[in-house]
């Protein structure tokens, strides 16, 4: 789609767990070319949002579609075939493998004849340096990922999911657990592959860094979208400050 055009769209989107409504009617526009956040307390809905438009977890009704494609009943793969990109909160690094080796994992995985060891001679192997350089990463990739401190081997996840040319990339806490200095980094990068055409879905529990990263942002509360917007009219939302003190 053109920039500003609907990339990905929720509909009526709900899921239970037993008695428990974790995600309740929610309805969200992701337009290319943004950088959508979705912020919300703790127990609000995020992950399991995120697992429904993944495909880890199925919604009990409602329709998503990617670029006009319903894509809720596909598996997660036929998702990330059809362009639905995302990196992990908890990170899966294999330690053992060089860097370059690990941004060439996932192709491996996803054509499973495909041996690692003969795709990362390949072009591919090629691919993977320059996402590599991208990301900051180039002068290591030669280094085994054990090696690395974990907001490095976040950018190497990000340089992975990259690999697979995603039109949608969703990331799970981007800024968790990083120190202040590669964070800078982290979001610059980001930035920069928005600005080559990248939409990103981003779930952040830092604040400050989604209001200055991300628009617009959807702010989620037991489960429902109580707010969306930009970040100057979310700041000032009542309903988004009542959810977060809890009044
Ligand atoms: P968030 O990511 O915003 O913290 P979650 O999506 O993890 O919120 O959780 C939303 C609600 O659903 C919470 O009340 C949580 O306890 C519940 N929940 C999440 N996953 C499961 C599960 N697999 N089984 C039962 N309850 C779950």
């Amino acid at each position: 789609p053109a920039k500003g055009e609907v990339l990905l769209s929720l509909r009526g989107v709900s899921k239970r767990f037993g008695g428990l409504v974790a995600v309740e009617d929610v309805s969200l526009d992701v337009r290319q070319g943004t950088i959508t956040a979705l912020i919300g307390p703790n127990g609000s809905g995020k992950t399991t949002l995120f697992n429904l438009i993944t495909g880890g977890l199925p919604a009990d009704s409602g329709e998503i579609r990617l670029d006009g494609r319903r894509i809720d009943g596909l598996r997660p793969w036929r998702r990330c075939h059809l362009g639905l990109g995302r990196s992990y909160q908890v990170t899966r690094l294999f330690p053992d493998l060089t860097i370059q080796e690990n941004v060439v994992a996932p192709l491996a995985d996803s054509r499973w004849r495909t041996m690692l060891s003969d795709a990362v001679h390949g072009h591919e192997a090629e691919r993977a340096r320059e996402l590599l350089d991208l990301v900051g990463l180039g002068r290591f990739a030669a280094q085994p990922a054990g090696a690395l401190s974990y907001g490095q081997q976040k950018l190497v996840e990000l340089a992975q999911v990259l690999m697979l040319e995603p039109r949608l990339i969703l990331l799970d806490e981007p800024a968790g657990g990083v120190n202040p200095g590669l964070l800078g980094r982290i979001t610059e990068v980001i930035r920069e592959l928005n600005a080559a055409g990248v939409t990103f879905l981003v779930v952040e529990h830092n604040i400050p860094l989604v209001l200055d990263l991300c628009d617009p942002v959807a702010v989620l509360a037991g489960g429902r979208v109580i707010a969306e917007g930009t970040p100057e009219r979310i700041r000032e939302d009542p309903a988004v400050l009542e959810a977060y003190l809890g009044a």
